[in-house]
């Protein structure tokens, strides 16, 4: 008699883990053990073997870059706007909406703090989901650390567009309507404004299509190789603490514990 066939469970991955593979997929890694071993648990085994050639650039696929809309200054909220998912875990998030246009509803998160697409093994959280009064649920990214001045020198953050496609996605799943876009607003603590933007990054078929494969071929490398380079590594946490022994650089970011919660916000 055959055996009953078994569902593989998939890695579970988040929209930050994807950032830091399209950096070095050995930083996803070490950083994943890490932030298990910060809240108690065992961190899963690492992947990359300690023979492994370091690459030169990470292998993911760059996601597609069509149609992004830049905008200097502060983020467009119109009236009939509702603030409808706020991230608890976040002491820092702008203030974007008076107190009665706020609407939280824990039905789309059935009450946690995680958006969870298990039909993909994805979770995470967006800073905020602002529902339009034009229609559409659209998830909010927040970089109060990153200035939008030096944002085209800086080749459009692809890391940033990585993250908003996943944030996207974890949308379209809870909250059953796909997102037109993503926003990516980013922060000027120290400018009074000036130095503020925003990007507006469309959520279609390509940029779905793109997401799935990238999380197959996440899941399917069996190195996880590291890419040293001191572009990478400077702001490495997992070199911050000594664990990378492929380093090219020393770390130059703040104390490791506190990039280690910067991280997760970021
Ligand atoms: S130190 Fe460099 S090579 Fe090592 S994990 Fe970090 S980014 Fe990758």
């Amino acid at each position: 008699m055959l055996a009953p066939l078994e569902t593989p469970t998939l890695e579970h991955l988040t929209p930050h883990d994807l950032v830091t593979y399209f950096r070095c997929p050995h930083e996803m890694e070490l950083a994943r053990g890490r932030h298990a071993r910060a809240v108690g648990k065992v961190p899963p085994p690492v992947r990359t073997p300690l023979d492994v050639v370091p690459l030169r650039h990470s292998p993911m696929f760059a996601p597609p870059l069509g149609h992004l809309e830049v905008n200097e200054g502060r983020l467009d909220v119109f009236d009939g706007d509702r603030l409808v998912y706020e991230d608890e875990g976040e002491d820092d998030l702008p203030v974007l909406f008076p107190p009665e246009r706020v609407r939280l509803d824990p039905r789309f998160t059935n009450g946690h703090a995680n958006l969870v697409d298990a039909d993909l093994g994805l979770a995470g959280r967006p800073d905020l989901i602002i529902q339009r009064a034009a229609g559409g649920f659209v998830p909010l990214e927040y970089k109060s650390t990153h200035l939008f001045v030096g944002y085209h020198e800086a080749h459009g953050r692809l890391f940033d567009t990585v993250q908003a496609i996943a944030e996207c996605r974890l949308v379209h799943h809870v909250f059953g309507e796909r997102p037109p876009y993503g926003i990516v607003l980013y922060g000027d603590a120290s400018g009074g404004g000036t130095r503020e933007g925003w990007v507006q990054i469309p959520y279609g078929d390509a940029e779905e299509r793109w997401l799935k494969v990238v999380l197959d071929q996440v899941r399917s490398d069996p190195v996880r190789a590291p890419v040293p380079a001191e572009r990478n590594c400077a702001s490495c946490e997992p070199n911050g603490d000594g664990l990378c022994r492929f380093a090219a650089a020393r770390y130059e970011g703040p104390h490791p514990h506190l990039a280690f919660l910067a991280s997760r916000r970021a």
